[in-house]
């Protein structure tokens, strides 16, 4: 299974630039690809990516911003044209499906796959998504509009065995396995414990990335954020624009990099930068002042977390 990665589609704010797009991502954690924002040219970015468009069911919408949804009406239009047949689940706050199915009403044309809306209105942290290998949760933000970022966490991996040690004891038989691989001793028949660490490896690290954008400096977003592997934050304005950008809602790089170090993440990437600012190298300089590990990402280029 390859390890979880993102890849940044667009990481612009909201005025068109060239060759910039507006906020979207693919994350890509334990097989399942999940869509983070879907900014205007999302689609022309997947197509560049070797990311199958059809192998997404769940798509996370932060708020009705357009540069975070205007590339939505086209992916689901095109899904249609490709006739998709599998659920597909969008995440987002209120009004979305209404936008989507006045679309759909005016431009006389239909949605033959199962589409389900999942409405997002908690001012608290909830969790929205769960399968096997993978938990989701939302991050209330501050933002001019209902606002949520998206935690995504991988569950605990199963340890992986020691084969040959495992063959040694002749009683342990296949069915056996997956208690071990949780971490349980082994009990052989005449009582004696086999300690788990004899039999296994030690267990892979569960990873988690978080997707704050758009927000305006809150440290109460901390306790979600709480040793992140990977936390994309949103980075609007340099830091001289600060009463700018908390009026607006938006954060600057000091911001940013005061809420990956106090979460304590290993790795922060920046982006959303507004385009008054045509040097954006500007922006990791200062967030580093405060947080080293800062990028500013390159588009369509995975980047592992
Ligand atoms: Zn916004």
């Amino acid at each position: 299974m390859e390890k979880s990665f993102i890849i940044i589609l667009g990481y612009n704010s909201s005025l068109p630039f060239y060759n910039h797009h507006p906020t979207s991502q693919i994350l890509s954690m334990k097989n399942n690809l999940f869509l983070i924002d879907c900014g205007e040219g999302t689609q022309t970015q997947l197509l560049k990516t070797k990311i199958k468009m059809n192998k997404i069911n769940n798509i996370f919408i932060s708020h009705l911003h357009g540069d975070h949804y205007f590339g939505l009406i086209s992916i689901l239009s095109t899904y249609q044209l490709l006739r998709r047949n599998s659920l597909l689940t969008i995440y987002a706050p209120k009004g979305l499906k209404e936008i989507i199915e006045i679309h759909i009403k005016w431009s006389n044309s239909n949605i033959n796959y199962p589409l389900r809306f999942v409405v997002l209105s908690s001012i608290k942290q909830k969790k929205i998504y769960e399968n096997k290998n993978v938990k989701i949760y939302t991050i209330p933000l501050k933002h001019k509009i209902y606002t949520n970022g998206f935690l995504f966490k991988e569950k605990k991996n199963f340890k992986r065995l020691k084969i040959d040690k495992i063959k040694k004891i002749k009683e342990i038989k296949i069915k056996d396995y997956r208690s071990i691989q949780k971490g349980y001793n082994y009990i052989k028949k005449n009582g004696t414990i086999i300690p788990n660490k004899y039999l296994t490896y030690n267990r892979i690290k569960s990873l988690s990335y978080a997707f704050c954008s758009d927000t305006k400096y809150n440290p109460e977003v901390v306790k979600y954020l709480k040793n992140v592997d990977l936390l994309y934050h949103e980075t609007t304005y340099l830091h001289k624009y600060k009463d700018l950008a908390n009026k607006r809602g938006h954060s600057t790089s000091i911001n940013a990099a005061k809420i990956a170090k106090k979460s304590n993440t290993k790795k922060l990437i920046i982006g959303h930068f507004s385009n008054r600012f045509t040097n954006k190298s500007m922006f990791k300089k200062e967030a580093k002042k405060i947080f080293k590990n800062t990028i500013i990402p390159k588009t369509l280029v995975k980047y592992y977390i």
